[in-house]
């Protein structure tokens, strides 16, 4: 087993600004990390499949595994309910792998208080035309559904400010670059590389403490 523990990034944006394209794209180039699964009571999109997209539940069963403690943290969002099981985190990071969550700004708060050097990275769209734009093409919620959440886009973007870093996806190869830097410096960080470089530290008599 590993003798560090790996990074949690959060990623956070609105309905539609391209946190799962990105969140996606990402992976593919960082075939090591881990994405964390949540469970929804959402019903599934076109194209969704159980324990890839999410694990769809119902909502008595949600609850079941809220009131077990089997949550690392849960919200309401958009009327549906959202958490991330807590099991294969604490695993990931207990072998030092690097986990991915993609959750909203309530789910954010919740992880930085049980991990304050969890990295809490906001997706901005553009504009709100875009946002607009980006949610009808993408094609797989109903015009109702679309309406609330650009109705919830701006006070989700009031949260921005509560996160280390943000990025406007505009250009996306340019957002992608832009996650991919995040990740590589917050893999530089001092605690990290000290656990991850001990020996090396010890024989350069530098202290292992941050
Ligand atoms: P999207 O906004 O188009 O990605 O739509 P989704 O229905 O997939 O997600 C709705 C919201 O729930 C988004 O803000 C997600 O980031 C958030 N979300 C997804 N999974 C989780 C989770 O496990 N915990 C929390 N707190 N939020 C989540
Ligand atoms: P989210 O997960 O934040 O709801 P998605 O990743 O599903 O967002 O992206 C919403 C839609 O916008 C998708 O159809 C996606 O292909 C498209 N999209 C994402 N990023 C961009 C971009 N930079 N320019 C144009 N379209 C984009
Ligand atoms: P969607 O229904 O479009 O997949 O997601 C809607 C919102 O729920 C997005 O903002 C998404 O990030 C958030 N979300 C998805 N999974 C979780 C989760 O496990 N926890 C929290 N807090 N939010 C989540």
């Amino acid at each position: 087993m590993a003798s560090y523990s790996g990074n949690i990034f959060m990623v956070v944006a609105p309905s539609g600004a391209g946190k799962s394209s990105l969140v996606n794209a990402l992976l593919a180039q960082e075939p090591d990390m881990m994405l964390s699964i949540s469970c929804t009571t959402r019903a599934p999109r076109s194209g969704e499949k159980e324990n890839q997209h999410y694990r769809f539940i119902d909502k008595e069963e949600f609850l079941r595994m809220r009131e077990a403690g089997a949550l690392l943290e849960w919200a309401e969002v958009h009327g549906n309910f959202y958490g991330t099981p807590r099991d294969r985190i604490d695993e990931a990071i207990a072998q030092g792998r690097d986990v991915l969550l993609e959750i909203d700004w309530q789910g954010a708060r919740q992880i930085s208080q049980h991990f304050p050097e969890a990295v809490g990275i906001f997706i901005l769209p553009p504009s709100i035309e875009a946002l607009e734009t980006r949610l009808y093409k993408r094609g797989q919620d109903a015009p109702h559904v679309i309406s609330r959440r650009l109705l919830a886009a701006g006070s989700e973007m009031s949260h921005a400010y509560e996160f280390q870093y943000v990025i406007i996806n505009q250009e996306f190869s340019v957002a992608l670059t832009q996650l991919s830097q995040i990740v590589a410096a917050t893999r530089l960080r001092y605690a990290t590389q000290a656990a991850r470089h001990a020996s090396l530290f010890s024989q350069l008599g530098i202290s292992g403490a941050a």
